[in-house]
């Protein structure tokens, strides 16, 4: 079997920390269980700037091109608040994502039965949580042309936007939200407002015109995009995987973030075009950033590092049983009672990045 390549991104900051917790298990999948990967490390954001003086050097995007998957830690830092915009860290992520084109952000809002209470919502109706939000990213109303801001002759102003999908467009996102459901519950909600879009009349007949031909096995429903945001504070267990459009994807991804209540526990994975062998380009990072105020002491919270990895491992790499293993020994070490600082509760022992990272492989050993 051909080796799977993966390239790997600290990054800045927490970034730094919270990888090293991922190689550590990489390293133990290893020694324990002769599971390798062609590993390569590259610089990004503010590392790249000091070393290279670009936040995104050639190099990186080479190796990027010649990998199977790509995780990123995190990029930004005081250090480099000051640089002009085009050379900012956070223009390494924006141009890594662009370049590898990218056009499906994955969303998990996952909540651990044993943080339940962090959710604003009532623990019961997040307890258990497990939706997966698949937002378009590359078109859409954030895309569309024409767009901008005109003078009228009497001398009032207008501002426009346009919100616009091909076909090809849509059933390329679809065909993202078809594929993932069949590794899960194998139920797609199709957000879009039909009632008053004629973009999104033309992106539901779509999904159902795609789902009849190519994905019969999946139960596809469809919701206007006001009532998904009151149904996903009202009842978020209704929903399996949601597929919607650029902007309302947007809203409805940080929504479904918040059901969590917890920055340190999200992972996230954006995806591309397959290639040849059917495998997509796609780039695994944390939802948080590189949290400069907390950087550097070993207090961060890695599991969202460590939960963007086991999405690598499902969805680049077709390792399901190694990703369920890692959720597996995630939720084991939340019921023991580890806890970093930024999801500590009462009567729990708060531990460090790297206690955090050593009890995940303890867990994993037990699980054999
Ligand atoms: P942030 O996500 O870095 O931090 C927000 C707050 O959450 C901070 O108080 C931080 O300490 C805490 N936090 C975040 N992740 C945590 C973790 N794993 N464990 C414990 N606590 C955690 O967002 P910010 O403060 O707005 O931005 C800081 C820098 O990160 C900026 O330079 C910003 O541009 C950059 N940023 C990068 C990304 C990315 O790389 N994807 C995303 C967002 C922000």
């Amino acid at each position: 079997m051909a080796a799977k390549k993966l390239l790997i991104l600290p990054g800045d900051g927490i970034g730094i920390e919270t990888m090293a917790q991922v190689r550590r298990i990489i390293d133990w999948m290893a020694s324990a269980k002769g599971i390798t990967f062609e590993i390569s490390e590259g610089l990004i954001g503010g590392a790249a700037i000091d070393a290279e003086g670009t936040p995104l050097p050639e190099r990186t995007m080479e190796l990027a091109n010649a990998a199977d998957a790509v995780l990123l830690g995190a990029v930004g830092g005081p250090k480099w608040d000051d640089l002009p915009f085009n050379i900012k860290p956070e223009r390494g992520l924006l141009g890594i994502r662009k370049r590898m084109g990218l056009f499906a952000n994955l969303r998990p809002a996952i909540v651990f039965d044993e943080l339940a209470d962090a959710s604003t919502l009532k623990t019961e109706l997040v307890a258990g949580l497990d939706i997966l939000i698949i937002r378009e990213l590359t078109g859409g109303l954030y895309f569309g042309e024409p767009r901008g801001i005109e003078t009228l002759p009497d001398g009032s102003r207008r501002g426009f936007n346009t919100l616009v999908y091909t076909t090809e467009e849509i059933r390329r996102i679809g065909r993202v939200a078809f594929e993932l459901a069949r590794k899960r519950d194998r139920r797609v909600c199709s957000v879009d407002k039909a009632n008053v879009l004629e973009c999104t009349v033309l992106w539901r007949e779509e999904m159902i015109k795609l789902r009849n031909e190519e994905f019969p096995d999946i139960d596809l429903s469809h919701m206007y995009v006001d009532n998904a945001a009151m149904q996903l504070v009202r009842n978020p267990k209704q929903f399996d995987v949601i597929v919607t459009e650029n902007t309302f994807g947007d809203i409805l991804s940080d929504c479904a973030a918040m059901l969590t209540g917890s920055l340190g526990m999200l992972p996230s994975a954006s995806l591309g075009a397959p290639d040849a062998k059917g495998t997509r380009k796609a780039l695994y990072e944390p939802v948080h950033g590189s949290a400069p105020d907390i950087a550097g002491r070993d207090i961060a919270n890695p599991l969202a590092t460590i939960l963007s990895f086991a999405m690598c491992l499902r969805y680049s790499f077709n390792m399901d049983a190694e990703a369920d293993r890692i959720e597996e020994a995630t939720r084991a070490v939340l019921r023991g009672g580890l806890r970093t600082g930024d999801i500590m509760q009462p009567g729990k022992a708060k531990v460090s990045t790297s206690v955090m990272g050593e009890s995940i492989i303890r867990e994993l050993e037990k699980l054999g």
